[in-house]
């Protein structure tokens, strides 16, 4: 007998404990435990039910991650839930904590559920691109009726015990000792001599004929390019259609078919990636943090009133500084609005609009930052600003306070160099919108303490970001790469594609937009006037890029907000609708520029948009701005919405199309064009050369 499971006797009552710390996760020794438990319960004249229970913080939590991949060894799960549903003694399950995936499924085997009221329960395989593949989509439906388990199975969300009682999930809700109130229900079915309620013998209720056909049509935006969702719909098709034997068998296919899919495979990595992202490879777990209580932000502006909302959300005091009474009133009237908003959709209770507003405190005086634990800096755009402000904290900031800067583009060391405490100081480039997006690119300057590094990582998980390390280079990992998609995306333009065209294969792609919708949407006058004042015409080798956006922004073509673009808009609706007088500028600068237009296929544009992002990502990760390939994907699926489904540039580079191919493809271009741009980083020509991915480095 393992003790993965424990077994023992409370009067005439089986209680198997399952014992695998930290989330009793469904190792082969806890199937084997389960199912000999049950075995040997049923066998046992001194026993009439049983109950089963984790031991420690929770219910099964789910299956165990070290075994993916793996041969598989032990019973598997279907054949312990088919065990204990058929046992000829009843079972009750008694769940706490997050009974999730195959432990749900687990629970889903026994003949009635209690739980604790603080129970959160589910079935989130969606997430990694699979199904549940234990009987989950079919003993739910059973249970609770085809459309509800559909929702839950294709949300993946953690359903709360109450909702859970009312849906026929668990029988009873237990409060106090579990095992008691466990026990005490189980003895309350043997005098009712409740029958043995084997799951697969109910039938389903299909509320609407339409049911599946409507979700598919109210899935397909969010679900476009998965391959689960779809997978799923089919599989709680299945059980309304098919008996219980035959769905089991559809649903293991359907399951099967996922497990081996990219898709899966890419939404498995990122799982992981984004947990590893979070650690710094020289700055170990347990570095000493420096404490945050409260913080300080300079510049209530567009993104210093979103990082506000970040504190305030994690209930964090901040002060906020202004150089004016009327942009601090403006940036807080904004906060209000969002938050009001929020309250009206429903996402927020009223009263705690003001207990959020309450947290923020508004201030003129630099004095007011003298307690602040961390201060982020969010003004204007220049070195000069920026310059008055460090100099500025430096003078009032305590000792050890961070301080960092949400610059998108200026030098983090120069920055720090107008301190006396350079150590202090980091990057924390934020993604707008602040309080929406999660990415954060922390950016570690060359002095910048390893403390200070450890500290502003966990305190970004603290305010709900999903934080990436990045060393100081321009446009840091994100903008570096997005620079150059935009740049072929500029040159395929005046070649011969059109914005829609190359925005229709990025789309394709699977991003939820492309480049020149996305360059409307955020204003092309921001390009515009930073291409004014710098000498981009000269700058890094490059050929200029911004005839056909001068020329859009010269008509005051700026994008959403004038109504006109790239594309024009009959706001206030937003879909781009292709304009002929964009092609009529775009066709002149062809042609002042001598350039004969050609048709580009859609392949060339995929090659040319996401080829050059992957060497780029090369030389990122070859210079140490990025610690890990990982790294890079975390934040192109955070930040950019590189779909999860193709797991990242760089996954995808490795593992899809192949290191060998990018770089034979970037030769290709460079031999046609004559231009150095695609040159292969040495790193790349590194790895194809001795056979190795990105993920090795
Ligand atoms: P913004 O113009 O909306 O806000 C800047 C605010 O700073 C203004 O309210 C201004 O009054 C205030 N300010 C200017 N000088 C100040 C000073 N000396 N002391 C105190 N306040 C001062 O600009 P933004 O879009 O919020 O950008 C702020 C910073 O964030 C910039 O460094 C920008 O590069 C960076 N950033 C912006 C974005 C974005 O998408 N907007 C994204 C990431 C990072």
């Amino acid at each position: 007998m393992s003790d993965a499971v424990i077994r023992s006797t409370e009067g005439r009552i089986g209680i198997l404990t399952i014992n695998n710390p930290p989330v009793n996760a469904l190792a082969a020794a806890v199937r084997a435990g389960i199912k000999d438990g049950v075995e040997a319960f049923g066998r046992d004249s001194n026993v009439d039910a049983i109950v089963l229970i984790g031991g420690g913080r929770t219910f099964i939590a789910g299956a165990d991650i070290r075994e993916f991949g793996k041969p598989p060894s032990g019973p598997n799960l279907n054949d312990v839930i088919a065990t204990m549903e058929n046992s000829p003694k009843l079972i009750v399950a008694a769940l706490h904590g997050t009974p999730l995936g195959g432990g749900l499924e687990t629970a889903l085997g026994a003949h009635y559920r209690v739980a604790l009221p603080t129970t959160r329960m589910g079935l989130p395989e969606v997430h990694l691109g699979l199904l549940p593949g234990a009987g989950g989509t079919q003993r739910l439906p059973r249970l609770t009726g085809a459309k509800y388990a559909l929702d839950a199975i294709l949300s993946g969300r953690h359903i709360p015990a109450a909702e859970a009682k009312s849906k026929g999930i668990v029988d009873a809700i237990v409060e106090g000792d579990l095992l008691k109130g466990a026990i005490a229900h189980t003895e309350m079915l043997l005098a009712q001599k409740a029958p043995l309620r084997r799951v697969r013998d109910l039938s389903v209720t299909l509320e609407s004929p339409e049911l599946f056909a409507e979700t598919e049509k109210s899935i397909a935006r969010k679900a476009r390019g998965f391959k689960a969702p779809w997978n799923i719909i089919k599989c709680v098709q299945a059980a309304v259609d098919l008996p219980f034997d035959e769905g089991m068998k559809r649903e293991r296919e359907l399951f099967a078919e996922l497990l081996t899919s990219t898709e899966s495979a890419a939404q498995r990595y990122y799982f992981f990636a984004e947990r590893e992202a979070a650690k710094v490879k020289d700055v170990p777990a347990d570095t000493p943090q420096r404490e945050i209580k409260t913080g300080g932000i300079i510049g209530a502006g567009t993104m210093g009133g979103g990082i506000a909302m970040n504190f305030a959300n994690a209930g964090v005091p901040v002060t906020m500084l202004e150089t004016s009474q009327e942009a601090l009133d403006r940036g807080l009237k904004t906060i209000r609005t969002n938050y009001e908003n929020t309250a009206k959709r429903g996402g927020m209770k009223a009263e705690d609009v003001e207990k959020r507003m309450a947290l923020i405190t508004p201030t003129l005086d630099y004095n007011a930052l003298k307690d602040a634990d961390v201060i982020i800096e969010a003004v204007f755009e220049t070195m000069e600003v920026k310059e008055t402000v460090f100099k500025k904290l430096d003078e009032v900031a305590k000792p050890g306070a961070i301080l960092a800067t949400n610059t998108s583009g200026l030098d983090v060391n120069q920055i720090a160099s107008y301190t006396k405490r350079p150590g202090d100081v980091i990057g924390m480039h934020f993604f707008s919108p602040a309080n929406v997006m999660k990415l954060l690119e922390n950016v570690r300057g060359k002095a910048t303490e390893k403390d200070v590094i450890a500290t502003v990582m966990s305190f970004s998980k603290k305010i709900g970001k999903i934080p990436v390390l990045v060393g100081v280079c321009e446009g840091f990992v994100g903008n570096r790469m997005l620079r150059m998609r935009g740049i072929q995306s500029a040159y395929m333009m005046e070649e011969g594609a059109l914005p829609q065209q190359i925005d229709k294969v990025v789309y394709d792609y699977g991003f939820p937009m492309g480049p020149f919708a996305m360059s409307d949407l955020a204003g092309n006058d921001v390009g515009w006037r930073i291409r004014q004042g710098k000498k981009e015409k000269e700058k890094r080798n490059v050929r200029y890029t911004g005839y056909v956006a001068d020329a859009i922004c010269e008509l005051g073509r700026f994008g959403q907000k004038t109504g006109a673009g790239y594309y024009k808009y009959n706001l206030p609706d937003r879909t781009p609708i292709p304009d002929p007088e964009v092609e009529k500028i775009i066709e002149e600068t062809s042609k002042k520029l001598g350039i004969t237009r050609r048709a580009i296929s859609d392949q060339e544009i995929l090659e040319r948009a996401l080829y050059p992002m992957v060497n780029e990502g090369a030389k990122i990760l070859e210079e140490g701005m990025a610690q890990r390939s990982l790294d890079i994907d975390v934040i192109w699926v955070n930040g950019y919405g590189w779909p999860v489904y193709r797991g990242g540039p760089m996954w995808w580079a490795d593992n899809v199309v192949g290191l060998k191919t990018i770089h034979d493809a970037l030769l290709k271009y460079r031999d046609a064009s004559g231009d150095p741009f695609w040159e292969p980083a040495p790193l790349l020509k590194k790895l194809v050369q001795e056979g190795k991915k990105f993920s090795s480095v």
